[in-house]
């Protein structure tokens, strides 16, 4: 029978260098931290090249969990644009977007708006003919900016997500899921 170890071993497998952790779990588990460290933790019995072969498997996933946290590690670490800053900025590249749905729009901009959230990228308010962005995209990469806009003005067209809703982001954007794969 294994013994239970209270401080993790450091192990590396695939090219990913993880903590495992033996504990009375059913499966494996896999985490990537806020800080990119890998976490591992497996049942009492099970052994540490079956650990291995499981990181090994995920190493890509893995990179990828890393790299997001790289990212949002860069982003926190900027400031906050202020409002007017944030509002000029997205209400330049709303105007971009505009013209493609001018037409249900009844040629009428939406207003645009700013403030903080943390929860959600930006809202569409149809009856309001207005759309609010988080103050919090102006850190995150334009390519993924301009997906946010495209799809709050596509709900002007489909107030859900369905697949109506996606093809019609999809017109604009044909690499929309690239784009918001870039957002954290
Ligand atoms: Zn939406």
């Amino acid at each position: 029978m294994a013994k239970q170890q209270p401080v993790p071993q450091l192990r590396t497998a695939g090219g990913i260098r993880y903590e495992l952790t033996r504990k009375r779990v059913k499966n494996l588990n896999i985490r990537v931290r806020e800080d990119g460290t890998v976490a591992v933790s497996i049942p009492l019995r099970t052994s540490a090249e079956a650990a291995d072969r499981f990181v090994a498997a995920r190493a890509a996933w893995v990179q990828q969990a890393q790299a997001r946290a790289r990212r949002r590690s860069l982003q926190d670490a900027r400031p906050l644009p202020d409002k007017e800053t944030a509002l000029a900025h997205f209400t330049a590249m709303s105007d971009k977007v505009y013209p493609a749905f001018a037409g249900v729009l009844g040629g009428q901009k939406p207003t645009i708006k700013v403030r903080s959230m943390t929860s959600r990228w930006g809202v569409c308010h149809m009856a309001k003919r207005q759309i609010t962005f988080a103050l919090q995209l102006y850190n995150q990469p334009e390519a993924a900016q301009i997906y946010v806009v495209v799809h709050e003005y596509c709900h002007f067209l489909q107030p859900n997500h369905s697949p109506a809703f996606w093809a019609e982001v999809a017109k604009l954007l044909p690499d929309w899921k690239a784009r918001r794969n870039l957002l954290k």
